[in-house]
């Protein structure tokens, strides 16, 4: 083949092959290319100015999307160029985005196949180690990133993930309306969040704060209060019914310690099913719970009343909403549940943001996708011990919609 063909076969845009080189057993083809005769401007990578003067030339290497069986690598001539602002820099060519050896559509390929698939299973599939398969996809999500448009922050949502004994809790902010991450910071204090809008948004930004969906956790609304005093602070259903679940799980715990025998037995192993909702049951499973609610009153009325809370947010209605919640709260006396009169006092302290449902229209839903989405990338990837990877793995989860899959299946 003449270097004419493999100019156009390699699609390099002002770049032309002048030697190429098969290696028929190792499947591996090395092509070697240059400047074409009219393609002369050279761009100081360090300011992106145009530059006239050559230091001097030399080579590098790179790998390339492969050619049929063939395993792909450019040897590229570059230039060495003086700049006046920056001094000796190298040029900037846009199939070179890094100094690692790898052209730009390259780590594309390996950015896109990450989108789907686990680091390890990319790393197979490209022959390389993983280390570097993570490289190469947060380089992608980096340069993604700093070519998009991000929208203006008006609903704030504030959650925690617990992520493990070591680490302990991250504190997640994100933006409701284009249901995206923005922030990651270690721990969960009022300093925390505090480090977010010190940090990521300016006095203007904050002002334009309306509504921010939080947790009942304190220090998060005195965090709020401080820096975007007019966002009306919104308990959601979400982390409301993740404190029932708590309940009920104390509930479970109890009747385990406090009774033997077949009644150990038989709660053991129940979390799961007493943690879902009835209408997401089957009817075997629904049968499971029957038999144990026949035995245990106390773990059946702790289940009817996780239940009938859910039903809360029906009511869009101010005056409907304080009624249900008071009937609900009432239905606690004499049950003598300590986690559910805990959990009722909890909410009558947290009233007025319980209520402000009614009040602030704001995406529900999307804090727990959000939540939802990071869990699975945690589980999936274990190599995320840089924060900023995993805060730009799940934008990218949001901003492509992957995030519907991984609520769907946790739903
Ligand atoms: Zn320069």
């Amino acid at each position: 083949m003449r270097d004419n063909d493999w100019t156009r076969i390699l699609g390099w845009p002002g770049y032309r092959v002048w030697q190429s080189e098969i290696d028929e057993p190792g499947k591996r083809l090395k092509l070697w290319v240059r400047r074409k005769r009219g393609n002369l401007v050279l761009i100081c990578s360090g300011c992106g100015k145009r530059v006239r003067e050559i230091a001097e030339v030399y080579e590098r290497e790179v790998r390339d999307l492969p050619c049929f069986e063939y395993r792909t690598t450019v040897v590229i001539e570059l230039y060495r160029v003086k700049c006046p602002d920056c001094g000796l820099k190298t040029e900037r060519v846009a199939q070179l985005p890094s100094k690692a050896p790898f052209s730009k559509r390259f780590e594309e390929a390996v950015g896109e196949a990450c989108e789907s698939a686990s680091a390890r299973q990319v790393a197979r599939r490209f022959a390389l180690p993983q280390s570097t398969v993570r490289a190469i996809d947060l380089r992608y999500l980096e340069r993604w990133n700093a070519q998009r448009k991000r929208p203006a922050l008006r609903h704030m949502g504030v959650d925690e993930i617990f992520l493990g004994k070591k680490t302990k809790f991250l504190t997640v902010v994100s933006n409701l309306e284009s249901g995206e991450p923005l922030w990651f910071g270690r721990d969960r204090k009022k300093e925390t969040l505090d480090e977010f809008f010190q940090t990521e948004l300016s006095k203007r930004q904050r002002g334009q704060i309306t509504a921010a969906c939080v947790d009942m956790w304190a220090p998060y609304s005195i965090s709020l209060q401080q820096w975007a005093p007019k966002a009306a602070i919104v308990y959601d259903k979400f982390h409301i019914m993740q404190h029932a679940n708590a309940a009920i799980e104390e509930v479970r715990r109890a009747e385990f310690f406090r009774k033997g025998g077949a009644m150990r037995g038989l709660v053991k192993g129940k979390r799961w099913l007493l943690l879902s909702r009835w209408v997401h049951l089957s009817a075997d499973k629904r049968q499971q719970l029957n038999e144990l609610f026949a035995l245990n009153r106390r773990v059946m009325k702790a289940y009817l009343l996780k239940e009938s809370l859910d039903r809360l947010w029906t009511y869009t209605y101010e005056g409907a909403m304080l009624r249900y919640l008071q009937n609900w709260i009432r239905q606690l006396r004499w049950q003598r549940l300590r986690p559910f009169e805990k959990l009722a006092n909890t909410l009558i302290d947290h009233l007025d943001g319980i209520l402000n449902y009614c009040r602030v229209k704001v995406r529900f839903g999307v804090v727990e996708a959000i939540n939802g989405n990071i869990k699975t990338l945690l589980r999936r990837g274990r190599g995320y011990k840089n924060l900023r990877y995993l805060l730009l793995k799940a934008q990218r989860m949001a901003v492509t919609k992957t995030e519907f899959v991984a609520f769907q299946k946790a739903a």
